[in-house]
């Protein structure tokens, strides 16, 4: 099983980055329930201030270049493919050598990162599961990328909630299935939403 975690980091120039709040518990916490069922697991992971569970193998990756890169690597030996990172949709057109020197305004140009999701999606051998992290229409977003990327299932969840989602040890999420079957569950620690993600998984592929 291959699985990817955490956000990326956009370097800007050496000490300055983009990145955005994810903590990358989810999918630690994937990792860790995969593991615990008896998959073999592979962890592709930007930078978290987290441990991987011993057994699992962790691929640490920086930008979303690398973590396309280290995916695209990791594929072909896997059954089970599962997107959680919050992977930085834009990228910096330029990294500056040399620390950036402070003027008025600053203008910094931006350009789209490649989809890993939509990229596994186009050519797959594999169950591919996405995340769906939305502050509104929950639902009918989710439902658009499930099409649009191809996918068996997407874990959708509300990031507007203050005690759910981003940086917390909380989740609340809506599994939407490519056959239209629609799973949720309560506030529960993403430690147990992490096992009925998995269990869901492991019920899809035994029909
Ligand atoms: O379209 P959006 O980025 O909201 O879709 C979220 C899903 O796509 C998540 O599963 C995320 O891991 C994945 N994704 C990706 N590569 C990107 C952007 C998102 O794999 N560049």
């Amino acid at each position: 099983m291959l699985i990817t975690a955490g956000p990326t980091c956009e370097a800007i120039d050496p000490v300055r980055y983009i990145t955005n709040r994810s903590s990358g518990k989810m999918g630690y916490a994937l990792a860790k329930a995969a593991h615990d069922m008896g998959a073999e697991v592979t962890l592709v992971s930007g930078p978290v201030n987290m441990n991987a569970k011993p057994g699992v193998k962790l691929v640490g990756v920086v930008s979303a270049q690398e973590m396309y890169e280290a995916v695209m690597q990791q594929k072909q030996a896997a059954d089970i493919v599962i997107a959680c990172a919050a992977v930085s949709d834009y990228t910096p057109n330029t990294v500056a050598g040399h620390k950036m020197k402070k003027k008025e305004t600053l203008t910094i140009e931006l350009h789209k990162t490649k989809d890993i999701l939509k990229t596994l999606g186009e050519d797959k051998k594999f169950h591919l599961v996405g995340f769906a992290a939305e502050t509104q229409d929950v639902l009918g977003y989710a439902r658009k990328k499930m099409k649009e990327k191809n996918l068996d299932m997407i874990v959708a969840n509300d990031v507007s909630k203050k005690d759910v989602g981003f940086d917390s040890d909380y989740n609340a999420v809506t599994m939407l299935k490519k056959d239209g079957e629609i799973v949720e569950t309560l506030r529960e620690s993403k430690e147990r939403i992490a096992k009925r993600i998995m269990l869901e998984i492991e019920r899809d592929l035994a029909q």
